[in-house]
């Protein structure tokens, strides 16, 4: 069956609503379109949990700090809906931007601490976007349950804490990454790569799985561990590191020894395409 397309956030809300006189229990995929098998295993979760899955497609102006890199965007949302209907999800919500803003929005979403490192350092004003969204998703769809992926962690690290430090009723739930069999993050954003960028972008991972390793086997020192990533991704030169870290997992702040679990984060440039990834890392005799 295919899904169904609705655009205006009284629609949006309309059928929801349906759904819950219906008994269903409502599951959010939020998303930027471009989907690919990532997004796919965040709706093969909402299907299995929940009984009517909407997935938002949106592009969102406001958590875009460069205006090129919004532009560039790819939006192409009949495929993205065939995606969906293949996939089972009942509903796609497809707003425009004026359904979204439709007048200057003068109330964000702010949250503190965890946005200073990582991503948050480089992309000002970035996860205030991100989170006023997802707040306004939530308050229009009112899921209960929204499904987020672990690639954007820092991204899933604020959404929990809004929702935790805001009260609002709905369960996070985080979802693997989903990597090509070479171990790259899928992205929407790979597909801006050229052959040799994708090339170079493995080193990325192959840092990442490296610390990995390395923790599992008991190094503690994040400092002799970042130098070892920043090694390995320097060997790629058509790479640029924006910044690598070690940062344990809720509050997102950099850690000197690695004593409980830790996120590896970094971003790296390959070109003009900037690409994210990250993995938790446990160390030995420490639970998760
Ligand atoms: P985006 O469309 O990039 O904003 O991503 C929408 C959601 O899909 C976010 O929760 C992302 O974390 C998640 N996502 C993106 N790429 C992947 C991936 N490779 N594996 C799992 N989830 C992903």
């Amino acid at each position: 069956m295919s899904a169904r397309v609705v655009h205006g956030v009284a629609e949006a809300r309309e059928a929801v609503a349906d759904a819950r006189r219906r008994g269903a229990s409502i599951g959010l995929v939020p998303t930027m379109g471009a989907l690919h098998a990532g997004h796919g295993s965040l709706i093969d979760a909402a299907r299995r949990e929940t009984d009517f899955v909407v997935v938002s497609v949106f592009v969102n102006p406001i958590q875009f700090d460069r205006k090129d890199d919004y532009e560039r965007y790819p939006q192409d949302v009949s495929t993205d809906s065939e995606f969906c209907s293949a996939r089972g999800a009942d509903l796609i919500f497809n707003p425009a931007v004026t359904d979204m803003y439709p007048h200057a929005q003068r109330a964000f979403v702010e949250v503190e601490g965890l946005t200073e490192h990582l991503c948050g350092a480089f992309r000002p004003g970035h996860f205030r976007g991100v989170a006023t969204v997802v707040l306004k998703l939530f308050n229009i769809v009112e899921p209960d349950r929204a499904y987020f992926g672990e690639k954007d962690a820092q991204q899933l690290a604020v959404i929990q804490r809004m929702v935790r430090d805001l009260n609002v009723p709905v369960t996070i739930v985080p979802v693997a990454t989903v990597r090509e069999p070479d171990g790259l993050a899928l992205s929407s954003r790979n597909r801006r790569l050229n052959a040799d960028e994708r090339r170079a972008a493995l080193a990325l991972s192959r840092a990442l799985f490296a610390i990995q390793d390395r923790i599992r086997a008991g190094g503690v020192d994040a400092a002799g561990l970042k130098r070892i990533a920043l090694e390995t991704i320097a060997r790629e030169p058509m790479l640029r590191v924006e910044y690598f870290e070690i940062v344990d997992p809720v509050e997102m702040q950099p850690v000197e020894r690695v004593t409980a679990p830790v996120r590896a984060a970094a971003a790296v440039w390959a070109g003009s395409t900037r690409l994210i990834d990250n993995l938790l890392c446990v160390p030995p005799g420490a639970a998760r």
